[in-house]
């Protein structure tokens, strides 16, 4: 219930000019948001990339609705990629195609994809496609479809609390589309997903299974240890070496686990969204977890 009631709390516009109004609420979100500014972002990036992760870098921002805000986020994450090649970081982008205008135009957001695509390619760079609610995987698969025929530096993103992700992954592979495989984040009706947490994690495994079984390098996206745990039992099962996959975690989530991780030799990437628009983003982290409720319920009463 509390997942459900954060993840409609994430859709509405008036809560989020009100607590982003509030003093302090900012200083809260900061837990999973890496800074409002790129060179706030890249700071962070710099740091966990001295200290042995990979990164890819999230501008905040979906759903947009005019072409001017969809073009000046495209612009952004060319800045991003800029910089990331000025500074030979070890770190890609992760982009929302609604952020890139497909609610606008699906011919936008194509163009949007393609600069971007493109431009990591010509740096060895990559751009990992978010994937976002149901509403969105026909017309996201089949715009990375397209790109992945000309470019190899674009990959995909797998939820596995949706039913039709095993017969999405399949067709992924037969395109050599790198996949980062996750749970899923969106608030999704029993007639798209598994409402159960235990089917959802059951097909996480089975899909994980197939994903290190088929020669390509993916990206496991997780902070629950029995899937990391499994994940790792598996690729030691099949002779996967640890660099032939890597895991994948959010800023802010479980820093002792992905230290772990790398002290045992995993590779970890972290995630690390910024930018003004982190109120979405920052409802469906406290949609995940009690305890994070908790800790924000506590900083707004102080
Ligand atoms: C790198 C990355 C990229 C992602 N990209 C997408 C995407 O494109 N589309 C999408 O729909 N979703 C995406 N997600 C979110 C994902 O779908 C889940 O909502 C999120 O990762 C929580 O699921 P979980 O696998 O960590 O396990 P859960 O089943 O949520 O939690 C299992 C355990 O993990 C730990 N844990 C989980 N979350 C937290 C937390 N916030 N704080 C502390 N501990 C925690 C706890 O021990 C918990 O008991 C992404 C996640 C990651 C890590």
């Amino acid at each position: 219930m509390l997942r459900t009631f954060f993840l409609y709390l994430a859709r509405q516009r008036r809560l989020e000019r009100w607590l982003m109004g509030l003093p302090g609420a900012r200083r809260l979100a900061r837990q999973f948001v890496a800074g409002e500014t790129l060179p706030e972002a890249m700071a962070v990036v710099r740091q966990l990339t001295g200290v042995g992760r990979l990164a890819t870098l999230d501008h905040l921002g979906e759903n947009v609705g005019t072409v001017e805000q969809a073009r000046a986020a495209t612009e952004d994450y060319g800045k991003i990629l800029e910089q990331i090649a000025r500074e030979r970081l070890r770190c890609g982008i992760s982009v929302k195609l609604t952020q890139l205008g497909l609610d606008i135009s699906e011919d936008l957001c194509r163009a949007h994809l393609r600069l971007l695509v493109e431009r990591a390619q010509q740096q060895g760079s990559f751009v990992r496609v978010d994937m976002e609610s149901s509403a969105y995987p026909d017309r996201t698969l089949a715009l990375i479809a397209e790109m992945r025929q000309s470019h190899s530096s674009i990959g995909a993103v797998m939820q596995a609390y949706l039913y039709r992700s095993e017969q999405d992954v399949r067709r992924l592979l037969k395109q050599e589309t790198k996949v980062r495989l996750c749970k899923g984040a969106y608030n999704e009706p029993p007639t798209v997903a598994y409402p159960q947490k235990a089917d959802v994690d059951a097909n996480f495994l089975r899909l994980m299974r197939i994903l290190l079984s088929s020669g390509l390098y993916h990206s496991i996206a997780t902070h629950d240890p029995r899937m990391i745990e499994e994940t790792c039992r598996y690729a030691s099962e099949i002779s996967l070496p640890k660099d032939g996959f890597e895991f994948q975690m959010l800023y802010g989530v479980r820093r002792d686990l992905q230290q772990q991780l790398v002290e045992q030799g995993y590779r970890v990437r972290i995630y690390i969204p910024f930018g003004k628009e982190w109120f979405p983003y920052f409802m469906r982290r406290l949609a995940e977890r009690p305890a994070n409720v908790l800790f924000v319920l506590k900083g707004l009463v102080h």
